[in-house]
Formats: C-alpha cells, sequence, structure tokens
C-alpha cells in the first residue's frame, strides 16, 4: 500500500475536531496495542516489534523502523487534535489508519507515557515521557529511525477503568486477536508479538496474505482456503481467501474484511456471506473468511466509531451480493471431502 509522504504534525481547527467521531478510543489494554501498532503501520514500518507484560497493564511497547517524528513535533504528537495525516482537514478521503491525533493523548492521560523517536537525518532523537498531563523527563536519546513507544501503569488511576480489565488472560488473548488482525491487513510487514518475553506470534512480512494466514493459524488451515477474486464490483475490487464448509469454527472471529489496508467490520457485506454458508455449515458453526476489498477512499466512511472498528462503504450493499454469489458458486465448484469440527 503506497503511502503519501509525511506531513507535519498541526493541531486541528476547531470545526474539524468537532467532526470527528469522539468517544473513548482506550478502553482496554487492547487498545492501547491497537493504536500503537496502527501508528506505526501509518508511519511506514517495514518491522514492528510489541511486547506486553502483565495483561498490558504494567507495560506495552511497540517499537518501528518507520518515519519517525522531528525532535521539535514530539510534544505536538502527544497534544489532543494534532496529526501529521489529516490534508486539507477532509475528512472524506481518509487513506492512513489515523486521523484524529486522539490516540497518543488518550493513552497519555490514563497511563505513564514514554515516546523516543528519531527520523533518518536527526544525528539523535528525542524521549518525552508524559503523565497526567504532566512532563516527567525530556531528554535526546540515541534512537534508529524510527518510534519506540512504552506505556505502563495503565488505568492505574482509574479503579473504574481497571476493575474491567482485571483478567489478565483475557486481556493476552484479546491482544493477540488484534495483533492478528493488523497482521492480516498489513502482509508486508513484519511484526512479532512478545507476551512476558514469549514469541506468541510472529509474520516475515512477506507480503503474501495466505503465509501470513500460515504463520496465524497454521499451515493446515492455510492452506485448505479458497482463494478468490479479484473481482470487479463497480469502483471497488474484492480478493481473498474462504474457507470450503469442511472446515468450521464455532466463533466469528475468523471473519476478516480489510478495506484499503484497514481491518475492520462491514456488517452488512459479512451478513449476505453468512447468509452464502448458512445452508451449508452445522449450526452454530461459522466460515473463515478473509475479503481484501480496495475502494476508493471517498467511498469509504472510516468517521463513525470511535474505535474506527466498522467501516460504511458506498454501494455496501451490491459489493456484498456480488461476493456472495461469487463465494456460493465457488463452494458450489467445490468437491466436500470430509467434516470436521474443530475450536
Ligand atoms: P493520529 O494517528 O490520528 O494522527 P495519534 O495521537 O495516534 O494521532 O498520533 C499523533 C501524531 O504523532 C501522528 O499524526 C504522527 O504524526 C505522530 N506519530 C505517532 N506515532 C508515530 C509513529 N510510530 N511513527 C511516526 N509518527 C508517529
Ligand atoms: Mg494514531
Amino acid at each position: 500500500v503506497a503511502r503519501p509522504p509525511r506531513r507535519p504534525i498541526r493541531v486541528l481547527p476547531p470545526n474539524v475536531a468537532a467532526r470527528i467521531a469522539a468517544g473513548e478510543v482506550i478502553e482496554r489494554p487492547a487498545s492501547v496495542v491497537k493504536e500503537l501498532v496502527e501508528n506505526a503501520l501509518d508511519a511506514g514500518a517495514s518491522r514492528i516489534r510489541i511486547s506486553v507484560r502483565g495483561g498490558g497493564l504494567h507495560e506495552i511497547r511497540v517499537s518501528d523502523d518507520g518515519c519517525g517524528i522531528p525532535a521539535d513535533e514530539l510534544p505536538l504528537a502527544l497534544q489532543r487534535h494534532a496529526t501529521s495525516k489529516l490534508a486539507e482537514d477532509d475528512l472524506e478521503r481518509i487513506e492512513t489508519l489515523g486521523f484524529r491525533g486522539e490516540a497518543l493523548p488518550s493513552i497519555a492521560a490514563v497511563a505513564e507515557l514514554t515516546i523516543a523517536s528519531a527520523t533518518s537525518d536527526a544525528p539523535v532523537g528525542r524521549q518525552l515521557t508524559v503523565r497526567g498531563g504532566r512532563i516527567l523527563a525530556d531528554e535526546p536519546i540515541a534512537h534508529p529511525p524510527g518510534t519506540t513507544v512504552t506505556v505502563r501503569h495503565l488505568f492505574e488511576d482509574l479503579p473504574a477503568r481497571l476493575a474491567h480489565v482485571r483478567n489478565t488472560r483475557a486481556e493476552m488473548a484479546e491482544i493477540a486477536r488484534v495483533v492478528q488482525r493488523l497482521a492480516i491487513a498489513a502482509p508486508h510487514v513484519r511484526i512479532a508479538l512478545r507476551i512476558e518475553d514469549r514469541v506468541v506470534l510472529q509474520t516475515t512480512g512477506s507480503g503474501d496474505r495466505r503465509v501470513v494466514l500460515s504463520e496465524l493459524y497454521g499451515p493446515t488451515l492455510a492452506s485448505s482456503l479458497l482463494p478468490f477474486g479479484p473481482l470487479k464490483i463497480g469502483d471497488c475490487s474484492c480478493s481473498g481467501f474462504v474457507s470450503s464448509p469442511d472446515l468450521t469454527r464455532s466463533s466469528r472471529r475468523h471473519l476478516h474484511v480489510v478495506v484499503n489496508g484497514r481491518w475492520a467490520q462491514s456488517r452488512t457485506v459479512l451478513a449476505l456471506l453468512e447468509a452464502a454458508y448458512q445452508p451449508l455449515l452445522p449450526r452454530g458453526r461459522h466460515p473463515v473468511l478473509v475479503l481484501v476489498i480496495t475502494a476508493d477512499p471517498a467511498a469509504v466512511d472510516v468517521n463513525i466509531h470511535p474505535a474506527k472498528l466498522e467501516v460504511r462503504l458506498r454501494a455496501e450493499r451490491e459489493l456484498g451480493q456480488a461476493i456472495a454469489e461469487e463465494v456460493r458458486s465457488l463452494l458450489a465448484r467445490t468437491p466436500r471431502r470430509f467434516t470436521f469440527l474443530e475450536a
């Protein structure tokens, strides 16, 4: 995915900020991971390392080799509604994962945040540590081109929020799911997730989505998926992988939609696809789906959900119907072998 060249960070004019779907972006540790990895992807990173301790409450660290932040702009990165990503105040054409300038200040409001960054043309980088809106440290630092963000003591001062995330195992599982989604969205980026110093997930950045699926779900599942597309519907195109009815899952966690490089739900499209499978699957079972949709950014609305977990596409129903039709005929052509049920 070609990313536009980096622009300086600036504070959005109030009229633009007011139109941005506001809301609590940082609900749980996985939200921090999602926002930080998305920033790394927007920075054009080819390699992203994530490490997590204590369910994300003790420490989350995300390190990338992206474009970095010039030292003089680093404080701005922590300011509300300051972003380098929104050109011409244009919320109608969003080509980056972030655009609201909210993630870093929101994280800094509920944790201690250290950001170290350097650009390839600066001899040294800069590191800032903030907590509760106060700067605790600000110093020059040696850092390879790229950015490292470390978040500690998440929600420590917010007992109510903390009460919701007490189960460390559940948080770790959610973090792994979020990283899986991001890895599926960005097959060209090498991503590693360490939990308590153990590598739990790793992709090679091969650029091949089937390879990523194999790295995440194992070669048996990946090699049994049926490729489809590219399918052209108006100015959209869609390709991807779907499971044969022999391979089912007990949850919807293996339904992935990637729109212009962003993992997101498209309810309409997924509902139409699940309907295509429904006569073929046992009750309560779900397929494995990876739909990769490319659309004119002007035809995609990502500004409808604070965590950007849902997108709305122009002609979503037509698109969903066309994909479902294609998948139906693909399944009809595929001989059934055996049925196995698996978690
Ligand atoms: P947004 O991503 O919506 O712009 P953020 O609060 O997540 O808002 O980040 C604010 C700004 O800080 C970004 O616009 C970007 O310029 C800079 N930034 C944050 N993380 C990184 C990173 N990993 N690499 C380069 N720049 C970054
Ligand atoms: Mg961001």
